[in-house]
């Protein structure tokens, strides 16, 4: 049943597990990650982007989430990284059940009015607001202690601002980064950083930048042609502290994007007769799949459905 994020996001926080919000752009990768929410009894946030709904239309993505959500099992529709005020409204009317309003670029006044702005038009509709405050991209370049600290999210201007807007949750940057190279050297996440910010912070609060780059799928990808480099993700580890620590939402994209690599890639191989574009999306979806299950045991989603 589609529900908004704001009670789901709360109790999990309460019981130390996290949604998984999967990003999705088309119906291949839609279903198989409903398949793996039924399959593992687990609530789920079904996430759509600016650029998803660029590439897809609102109104398809919508009318496919509405079907997916006829199941048993509790889903989000929320809006990604809404930036345009435009967009972000339209979703509102349009009937997603939540809608993240991201104006962590600018200064912390201009994202506390945008905030506002989006939390007057989408409260009164009993849709649930994500807001972000320290900046997630770049990270990795700000080589000096200082340059790095300023992105990152300061933990008591993080207490200011959900008092400030009155946001549902709350996204941070605590070294994670978008996309499949994250980390140059080793992984570090700046877990204190986050239990300040958790002593601090009431609302549940979101990883952004959050996949793990498995190794398993990387390597089918490679061995039929995919050039990944030196791809890395968050540790699973890592993932398990931050539950731990008020972490209620976790955003996964570039894990599907892998997996759905991997496996058309593989299929193209391995299927050279075959002209069939079911035939050949069977593999990319199972592998899609198999990655949000492991997702729903490794943040304790599995079983909350
Ligand atoms: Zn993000």
């Amino acid at each position: 049943m589609l529900v908004t994020s704001k009670h789901l996001l709360a109790k999990a926080r309460r019981k130390k597990y996290a949604i998984p919000a999967f990003n999705i752009n088309n119906l291949e990768i839609l279903k198989a990650v409903m398949s793996a929410g039924e399959k593992m009894k687990s609530p789920i946030i079904i996430q759509t982007s600016e650029g998803a709904i660029e590439y897809a239309g609102m109104d398809y993505l919508i009318a496919m989430i509405r079907v997916a959500s006829k199941g048993k099992i509790p889903v989000v529709m929320h809006l990604d990284h809404g930036k345009d005020l435009k967009i972000i409204f339209q979703a509102i009317q349009s009937g997603y059940t939540s809608v993240m309003i991201d104006a962590s670029a600018f200064d912390y006044k201009k994202n506390v009015t945008l905030t506002k702005k989006v939390i007057a038009k989408a409260h009164p509709r009993g849709v649930s607001v994500e807001a972000e405050i320290g900046a997630l991209a770049g990270i990795e370049d700000l080589v000096s202690v200082e340059a790095r600290d300023a992105k990152l999210t300061d933990p008591d201007d993080a207490k200011l601002f959900v008092k400030d807007t009155g946001c549902d949750s709350l996204a941070v940057a605590i070294g994670t980064s978008h996309g499949a190279f994250k980390f140059k050297g080793k992984t570090h996440l700046d877990i204190e950083r986050l239990k300040e910010i958790a002593k601090r912070v009431s609302v549940p609060i979101v990883l952004h930048g959050a996949s793990g780059v498995r190794e398993d799928i990387k390597k089918i990808a490679e061995q039929h042609g995919a050039k990944l480099g030196k791809a890395r993700g968050v540790l699973d580890t890592d993932i398990s502290k931050v539950i731990q620590h008020g972490v209620a939402k976790i955003n996964i994209d570039t894990d599907l994007r892998i997996a759905f690599t991997a496996g058309i890639r593989e299929a193209i191989d391995d299927m050279p007769t075959i002209i069939d574009p079911r035939k050949l999306l069977e593999g990319p979806m199972l592998l899609m799949r198999e990655v949000a299950m492991q997702k729903m045991k490794l943040f304790k989603s599995a079983g909350k459905a």
